[in-house]
């Protein structure tokens, strides 16, 4: 599929399946801003390499206000907003009677408000475009649930909600919103939960991958970012023109069991 002309934003663009998602984009022929707090190697690499085709905008997106600087500064870089991933997530794990507050607001603003904000900027946007596409990276935990992720289970499904109430309010407009749930892919934010699942469970590292993450996960394999990317890229095509108001598991058959 070809993404010539088009520009893509696409929140938690400097790492793992955000910058696959990138990536991707970019060799299919869009241009992308992409956005975090910091930048990573594999990113400073992107945009050196491609100084046409990437710029990278920092931003905290528990900022409310982020979502409209993310689109103007879009719109400054490239002139136009096509495509909207909104993939920013982090996680915590932790039982509700101890979860602390300030991780469940950070949880809930970083994986779903920031969408909300971005949404509601863009769509209009992409009305008078007479095209769109939004994004958004959930999760099978926007599915299902597993103990210890209140917060991170909240915000998924959440941001599953949004996206079907996102894809009836454009339904006859050539935009389309869907939320892709992937299964556990071996990215930052899936090592960082290593050590306190193996805390919580009292298991190995390899034990944790085997008979917690990947106990789900029938394939008994990690989903890959490359994945991913293609997965957006396939909703951006012109066979993704009906796809809309739905989840697209990338799981190993999580969700089927
Ligand atoms: P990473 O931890 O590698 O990436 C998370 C991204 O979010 C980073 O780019 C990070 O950048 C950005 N981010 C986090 N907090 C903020 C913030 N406050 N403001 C701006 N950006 C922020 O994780 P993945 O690539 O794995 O995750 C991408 C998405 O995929 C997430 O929504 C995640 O929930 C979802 N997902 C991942 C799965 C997995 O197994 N990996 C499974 C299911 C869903 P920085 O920290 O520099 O700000």
């Amino acid at each position: 599929f070809r993404l010539d002309g088009k520009t893509a934003l696409i929140t938690g663009g400097n790492r793992g399946i955000g910058l696959a998602i990138a990536r991707l984009f970019g060799e299919a022929g869009a241009t992308c801003v992409l956005t975090s707090r910091s930048q990573t190697p594999g990113l400073a690499a992107l945009l050196e390499a491609h100084p046409d085709r990437y710029r990278w905008v920092q931003e905290d997106v528990t900022d409310p206000e982020a979502g409209a600087r993310l689109v103007a500064a879009t719109c400054e870089a490239f002139g136009r907003l096509d495509v909207l991933v909104n993939n920013a997530g982090n996680q915590h794990v932790s039982p509700i009677d101890e979860f602390p507050v300030e991780k469940w607001d950070a949880i809930i603003a970083i994986n779903l408000s920031s969408a909300f904000h971005t949404t509601a900027v863009a769509l209009p946007m992409m009305r008078e475009a007479g095209w769109g596409r939004v994004i958004n990276v959930a999760s099978a935990h926007g599915l299902t649930a597993s103990p210890y992720k209140s917060a991170y289970i909240a915000a998924k499904h959440g941001i599953v909600g949004l996206s079907k109430t996102t894809a009836l309010e454009t339904a006859e407009d050539p935009i389309t919103c869907n939320a892709i749930c992937p299964g556990y892919v071996l990215t930052d934010i899936v090592e960082k939960q290593i050590p306190d699942t193996m805390k919580e469970y009292d298991m190995s590292r390899e034990e944790v991958i085997k008979n917690v993450m990947l106990k789900r996960q029938p394939s008994k394999e990690f989903a890959t970012v490359e994945q991913l990317g293609g997965t957006a890229t396939f909703l951006c095509s012109e066979a993704g023109d009906q796809i809309t108001g739905t989840t697209i598991s990338v799981d190993g058959g999580w969700t089927a069991l």
